[in-house]
């Protein structure tokens, strides 16, 4: 029998705000341990917490960037579990009545758009963090618990289960972190965990369209721990199926470094957690003008900005993904081509020897040695003519190291292009005189031997004979 994967994701990202969402303390990431914790934060009796308006703000530019209906009526609830890096034993979380519903964002997979619904968005608090002596907590004969990031504020935002491939769930998950970073809400760090997944998959028979049992995997906070995982998971549970058995209801943890899920312990469900409402806290109450004005507040957002790319622009649309994908990425796109530069080549050189060197060194590119107004001269240089794209890639590599002006470097270094007719027609005649057979070969027939002669030209002139004019001097010359 074939099975089709279906995938939902619970997406906590953590929200930019100086300040925590029911105290003043500070969110500042690597804090010496317990720096940043005051009565509220650590649930101390007879405190009261006071939401941050910017929370509130942050939530509703998100719900509305991930077209969602805003609830105008929305309030806090208690969770409640016990947990070391829990000091009230409950978290401030939103049950029934969440910030946010019914909204979606579109991915692109295999050239296709397809449309993923985000069931809710809802505020809450970030638990502490438990600090092992060991490795983990099983080779740990003592732990801290750190509580500065008690109290951050997280958005989840709950997705329907609309994925069916890792590709996808990776794609839905890469959108909302560039929507997150477009309305500048959080600073979406994975690898500092301000975003991280639970990602919850299930099989079923291909064509049914009953749910089948779903394990969770908590926690994933890189893109290729989400696909990894989840491509296991499914191999996983195919192979329980197609043996007769049955799938179990568990969250499972993903194991990087062996590869594989291992279980953790059965999934708790909503009764579990006895929601109460909040009563220390008043409702949020949302009005037609706040939403109006904070819709006035968003950017124009990654789709649409990609297709002004490739209507305007004349990128193609993976081109115009790419670029448009990170809002740095595309921010920098636009300050090339705004110095009237052709808007090919500028994203090639991003997308290409840019990006490539960026990697390398794991920078931004913010953090750029090559400014946009750097390069934009730089692609200047070979729309008019005065060095190859070939010498551009010398003339790059020397802006990386230095992000001096490239036209200090081409004249330094002497590396303007020939367009002498005389001085490359002088270069063509000696490589002729010196290569008899290929050009033997090319009067007898092989007008492939024209590429070995190109070359030599090149060569000699060190690369700066406009490779055009040294194609159309040799077809003459040989034709002779
Ligand atoms: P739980 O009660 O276990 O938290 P929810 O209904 O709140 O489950 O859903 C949590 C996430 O799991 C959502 O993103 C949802 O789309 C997804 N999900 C729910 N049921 C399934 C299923 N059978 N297979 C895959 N994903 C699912
Ligand atoms: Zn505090
Ligand atoms: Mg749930």
């Amino acid at each position: 029998m074939s099975y089709e994967a279906v995938i939902g994701l619970e997406i906590h990202s953590e929200l930019k705000t100086k300040t925590k969402i029911f105290c003043g303390c500070a969110t500042t990431f690597g804090a010496e341990q317990n720096t940043h914790v005051c009565p509220v934060c650590l649930g101390l009796p007879g405190v009261l917490p006071v939401v941050n308006k910017k929370v509130v703000e942050f939530a509703l530019k998100a719900g509305l960037a991930l077209n969602c209906t805003i609830n105008k009526f929305s309030k806090f609830d208690r969770k409640n579990y016990y947990y070391p890096d829990l000091p009230k034993n409950f978290q401030t979380s939103q049950f029934d009545l969440p910030i946010a519903e019914h909204g979606y964002v579109d991915i692109e997979v295999n050239d296709t758009t397809k449309r993923i619904r985000i069931t809710r968005i809802h505020m809450e608090e970030d638990a502490g963090k438990l600090v092992h002596a060991g490795d983990t907590i099983k080779d740990s004969a003592s732990s801290n618990v750190d509580y500065n990031r008690t109290g951050v504020p997280l958005i989840e935002i709950v997705s329907e289960p609309d994925m069916r491939t890792a590709e996808e769930a990776r794609a839905y998950m890469e959108k909302v972190k560039s929507i997150l970073e477009y309305i500048d809400v959080s600073n979406c760090k994975m690898e500092e965990g301000n975003l991280r997944a639970d990602v919850n998959v299930s099989l079923r028979p291909t064509g049914s369209e009953t749910l089948g049992t779903k394990a969770e995997m908590k926690n994933l906070n890189s893109f290729r721990m989400v696909e990894n995982a989840l491509e296991y998971e499914i191999e996983r549970q195919e192979e329980i199926l197609e043996d007769g058995g049955h799938v179990i209801q568990e969250t499972r943890t993903w194991d990087d470094n062996k590869g594989i899920t291992l279980s953790m312990r059965t999934k708790e469900k909503a009764q579990d957690y006895r929601y109460m409402p909040e009563p220390d806290l008043v409702p949020i109450i949302t009005t037609d003008e706040q939403i109006a004005a904070i819709k006035k507040t968003l950017p124009e957002l990654p789709d649409a900005r990609r297709d002004r790319l490739i209507d305007d622009c004349g990128l193609s649309s993976y081109d115009a993904g790419v670029i448009t994908n990170s809002r740095e990425m595309a921010e920098y796109f636009d300050a090339v081509i705004k110095q009237n530069v052709d808007a090919k080549l500028a994203a090639n050189w991003i997308m290409g020897d840019l990006a490539k060197n960026l990697n390398a060194a794991g920078k931004t590119i913010a953090e750029s040695p090559v400014s946009a107004k750097n390069l934009a001269k730089m692609i200047k240089l070979i729309q008019n003519n005065t060095i190859s794209s070939k010498i551009a890639k010398k003339v790059f590599d020397e802006m990386w190291q230095s992000d001096n002006d490239p036209e200090l470097i081409v004249k330094e270094k002497g590396l303007v292009q020939i367009t002498d007719t005389d001085a490359i027609e002088k270069i063509v005649d000696e490589v002729l005189l010196g290569n008899p057979k290929p050009v033997a070969d090319y009067k007898g027939g092989n007008t492939k031997s024209i590429g070995f002669l190109v070359g030599q030209v090149m060569k000699a002139s060190r690369g700066k004979a406009n490779p055009a004019m040294v194609n159309k001097l040799l077809k003459e010359k040989l034709s002779q």
